[in-house]
């Protein structure tokens, strides 16, 4: 039996479990009041929450920023590479390839959906950082971002990119779609606009608005040297 207050930390941790986010919960665990779930609940809570558990560099970075929180779950996902990828259901068994489906080039991973994939390597090319490329998952939140912009913003940008290169993949497996890095990079901009009012602070707004600025001068800049495949 869960006291109140885990109960109810239960609860609410419960409404961003992977596992609620896919519909079910783990082996043996039949509900969020099981002890099971807690289990699972109080790791992830520990994993998401700034002083709760030990220190996770991607919980709070990902907790502390604006960005909605479907996209602060994907994030976390993403981090802890448990999207469904092509090559993590593979290892599930689920699939019996993991040959990217998209450019038959190499397994889909995260590296790959994110970075390789020339969709995405297209929409790096056009905001001139490919070299978030090589960095790792915890230098990336630390990547050396364009001159002039505010870098506090940008764990807010990053995640935001992320959630589109995603999104794009999806379109493709999913809904038929074929999105080039001009239309990702456009809707990225997009998110921008939509998710500014997230922010209070008027400098924020500012720096969010020229980080806007930089992505569209990029895309349309840049299209000559970018080709989609
Ligand atoms: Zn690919």
């Amino acid at each position: 039996m869960l006291t109140p207050s885990a109960n109810q930390r239960c609860k609410r941790a419960a409404r961003l479990s992977p596992f609620v986010l896919a519909g079910h919960y783990p082996p043996g665990c039949s509900g969020p009041e099981s002890s099971e779930a807690h289990r699972q609940i109080v790791h992830i809570e520990g994993t998401l929450e700034p002083n709760q558990g030990p220190p996770e560099v991607h919980g709070r970075r990902i907790w502390s920023s604006r960005v909605p929180n479907k996209v602060k779950v994907f994030s976390w996902l993403y981090f802890k590479d448990r999207l469904s990828t092509r090559a993590n259901l593979c290892a599930k068994s689920i699939l019996d390839t993991d040959q990217c489906q998209r450019c038959s080039a190499g397994t889909q991973d995260w590296h790959h959906v994110f970075f390789v994939c020339p969709t995405s390597a297209g929409v790096w090319a056009r905001l001139n950082m490919s070299h978030v490329a090589a960095l790792s998952d915890v230098d990336i939140w630390n990547a050396d971002t364009p001159p002039n912009l505010d870098a506090k913003m940008w764990p807010f940008v990053l995640q935001s990119i992320l959630w589109r290169l995603w999104d794009a993949r999806n379109g493709t497996i999913f809904r038929n779609e074929h999105p080039s890095s001009r239309s990702v990079s456009s809707k990225i901009s997009d998110d921008l606009v939509i998710w500014r009012k997230r922010f209070k602070n008027d400098s924020d707004v500012h720096s969010l608005n020229s980080w806007r600025a930089y992505l569209l001068y990029c895309n349309s800049s840049n299209s000559s040297t970018v080709v989609d495949p």
